[in-house]
């Protein structure tokens, strides 16, 4: 595992920002790189073969693999411009995807068990109304922020690419969905379009 030395500044890191920031942003990038020990090129024969593993990863392709969006794409065949549905690559990005997830549960928990129950719902800070777990998850969002995104061509390019990164909007959604911390975090209630039901929900480790 690496983690390069570069990590430990701004924004990233900075003893000024709140905790919950810094467990945001640079929790999770230790955590997503922790993990990529899992990815399906790094494991071993042994993971390979392994049920629950195999489960799980596959659990990951498909849930990613339904995150679409509905997007306005140039047709060159027809000289006009026509509303796409564009999908994920959920196996392409599973490397990546897998560990984005991982890393960010125990970056919360991590979180969670340095600042204890009460101050999660604590303001980070006096001149913003975000508590710590909210604040946890602006961090991680900023951490795949892309000023490219409301360009719908350059958004189509990156999610059906072969770059093992999905788009940073896919990364952000994918892990707010995958956690309930983050429906709790933000008040969502079941049905929401960012809550996954837990039976849809994908998880490398045992929860018990
Ligand atoms: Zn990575």
């Amino acid at each position: 595992m690496e983690i390069s030395h570069m990590y430990m500044q701004r924004p990233f890191f900075a003893v000024q920002f709140p905790d919950s920031y810094n467990y945001g942003f640079l929790g999770n990038t230790i955590g997503h790189e922790f993990f990529h020990q899992f990815s399906p090129k790094r494991v071993n024969e042994f993971w390979q073969k392994n049920e629950r593993y195999i489960e799980s990863t596959d659990c990951y392709t498909e849930f990613y693999d339904d995150i679409c969006f509905d997007l306005s794409l140039y047709d060159s065949v027809t000289n006009g411009t026509k509303v796409r549905e564009v999908c994920t690559k959920g196996s392409t990005d599973l490397g990546e995807n897998m560990p984005d997830v991982e890393g960010a549960r125990v970056a919360f928990e991590t979180m969670r068990a340095e600042l204890g129950e009460v101050a999660l719902k604590e303001r980070a800070m006096p001149e913003f109304h975000y508590t710590n777990e909210q604040m946890f998850f602006v961090a991680m969002a900023q951490l795949h922020c892309d000023k490219d995104l409301n360009n719908h061509q350059y958004l189509a390019d990156d999610m059906l690419d072969e770059d093992p990164h999905a788009s940073g909007n896919v990364r952000v959604n994918g892990i707010a969905m995958q956690m309930a911390e983050f429906a709790d975090a933000f008040h969502c209630q079941p049905g929401d379009p960012m809550v996954t039901a837990e039976e849809e929900k994908c998880y490398l480790l045992p929860t018990d």
